[in-house]
């Protein structure tokens, strides 16, 4: 039972991680295997998860998604970064960019250089350096040839949802609506045989992808699959989310806002903008949060503010026994570095990496799961980063920030940086050296050195070399259209 080949692949759910397997399956390896996906539109999915990373770019090229065509289907936006406003401090704020800051040498990171320039009074912010950040804040940008600009998306979820089904069922994807009721097992396995649906139709299968959003009906309710909860981490568990009218010309960026209980989101789509809460239910009550975010917000409503629950953390395993699951049935950390689709997109290419056409094998199942683990740490890291280096201490919920335990290899990273200036990217760490100076330095750590390679320029050479780079972001920048004239020209979407 365990081994027998893999011919029928079933997906369970139909939100964004469902659709993005179904997608990817059926055009990459469909000739192979037959794929089917099942979802309820009774049960319906999250509705939320509207900015992406620029990873996303990988996968559609190997879907050999039209960008213009994609963008303008979705309504979609480009982003350059995420603005941080009020972390570090109330009314302080940064930009973690898409972009690469400066330029590195081989012993050190450009953080070095600037920190001598500013010891020396000749060098100015540390996102001066960057054309991504440079080109967000004066609202500029387009696509340039050899990934002259790093970027990613933001996009309408239900629309990327429909977008992909189609892809998918051109490649042969059956899609099947109804609610499943019950999920048949093998006695002496364990290994799932078939789905039974409400309406009593069954669907059997070789391999199931739990794509089930938050339940997890696979790999929680029927494999019991443990949860590694960070709440003590990552205290925040609940959203409210409500979509408004634009009522301007989209920015080229996401925006982070602290409040005093957590943080509120803006995501500018061509037609509207997705508008959230993330916060803690110990320091603020549903009603309190709802109140707090539609006091912030602009335009007409279009929907009604919708609350989700959530528990921060990950599987112990993403794939278990024959199912693998992706998206929140996975595990879910936050969406403030915009990360879980991003996590899908992965969990995607390593299962068609690791395919098991022949059979599923335990030594497959443990490298997916150590590689998948692994990269939803480096996240975990980097989101607890924020919240843990502020200077904030005006509510409860800051206080407990900057005073909880974090997790070793979080304190190590930031010891290293206060230090030396030193920051190592591991191996399955998406964030760059680049991404962990934005913020770290974004949040207020100042090292206490910097590499004394930097001490082989004279100042005056080192003058020259801030300069030459900060006058090129400045004339790059200066070429741009605007934001919104690019997507005009280039992937202007349908009104609706
Ligand atoms: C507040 C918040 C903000 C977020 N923001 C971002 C962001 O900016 N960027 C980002 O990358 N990610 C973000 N995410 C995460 C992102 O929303 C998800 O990763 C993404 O939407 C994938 O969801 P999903 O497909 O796993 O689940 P869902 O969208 O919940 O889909 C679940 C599917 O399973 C089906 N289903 C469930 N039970 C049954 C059943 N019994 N029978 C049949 N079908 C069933 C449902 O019908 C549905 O189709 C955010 C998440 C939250 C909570």
């Amino acid at each position: 039972m365990a081994n027998k080949p893999v011919n029928k692949v079933i997906i369970v759910g139909g939100g964004t991680a469902g659709w993005m397997a179904a997608a990817s399956i059926s055009k990459l390896i469909g000739k192979t295997v037959d794929v089917t996906l099942v979802e309820s539109d009774e049960i319906g999915t999250v509705g939320v998860g509207e900015a992406t990373i620029p990873s996303m770019l990988t996968l559609h090229q190997l879907l050999k998604i039209d960008e213009r065509d994609f963008m303008a289907a979705v309504q979609g936006t480009f982003k350059l970064g995420i603005s941080f406003e009020n972390w570090k401090n109330l009314d302080e704020n940064y930009i973690h960019s898409f972009g690469f800051t400066g330029k590195d040498c081989w012993a050190a990171g450009f953080q070095h250089f600037w920190l001598k320039g500013k010891q020396q009074g000749i060098s100015s912010e540390f996102g001066d350096y960057c054309n991504e950040l440079q080109a967000a804040k004066k609202n500029k940008f387009a696509v340039l040839p050899n990934n002259g600009m790093n970027y990613a998306f933001h996009m309408d979820a239900g629309l990327y949802a429909k977008y992909l089904r189609k892809i998918a069922e051109q490649h042969g994807c059956e899609r099947i609506e109804g609610k499943i009721a019950k999920v048949i097992t093998h006695a002496d396995t364990g290994y799932i045989e078939r789905l039974m649906l409400e309406n009593g139709q069954t669907i059997d299968g070789d391999l199931f992808i739990d794509c089930s959003g938050f339940s997890g009906l696979l790999i929680n309710k029927t494999l019991n699959t443990p949860y590694e909860d960070w709440t003590e981490f990552l205290p925040c568990d609940s959203a409210v989310a409500v979509q408004t009218r634009s009522i301007e010309e989209p920015i080229p960026y996401t925006r982070s806002i602290a409040r005093e209980a957590g943080w509120q989101w803006r995501i500018p789509l061509q037609h509207r903008v997705g508008n959230g809460m993330v916060f803690c239910s110990k320091y603020l009550s549903d009603d309190e949060a709802t109140h707090t975010l539609l006091e912030n917000i602009e335009g007409e409503l279009l929907t009604s503010p919708r609350m989700i629950k959530f528990t921060t953390g990950q599987r112990q395993q993403h794939w278990n026994k024959n199912c693998v699951a992706l998206g929140l049935a996975a595990g879910f950390v936050e969406p403030l570095e915009s990360t879980s689709i991003h996590f899908i997109q992965r969990g995607i290419i390593r299962l068609l990496q690791m395919f098991p056409t022949h059979g599923i094998n335990q030594s497959d199942i443990n490298e997916f799961n150590a590689q998948m683990k692994e990269e939803f740490l480096f996240v975990r890291d980097f989101i607890v980063l924020h919240y843990h280096v502020t200077k904030r201490d005006d509510t409860p919920f800051w206080r407990q920030c900057r005073e909880m335990k974090i997790p070793e290899t979080l304190q190590h990273r930031i010891d290293l940086f206060k230090e030396s200036g030193r920051i190592f990217q591991k191996n399955n760490d998406i964030f760059t050296e680049n991404s962990w100076s934005q913020v770290m330095l974004g949040q207020g750590i100042v090292p206490d050195e910097f590499h004394p390679i930097v001490n082989m320029m004279t100042d005056q050479e080192l003058k020259a070399f801030l300069d030459s780079i900060k006058d090129s972001v400045n004339h790059l920048v200066d070429q741009l259209p605007s934001h919104q004239q690019f997507i005009e020209r280039y992937c202007k979407a349908p009104q609706i």
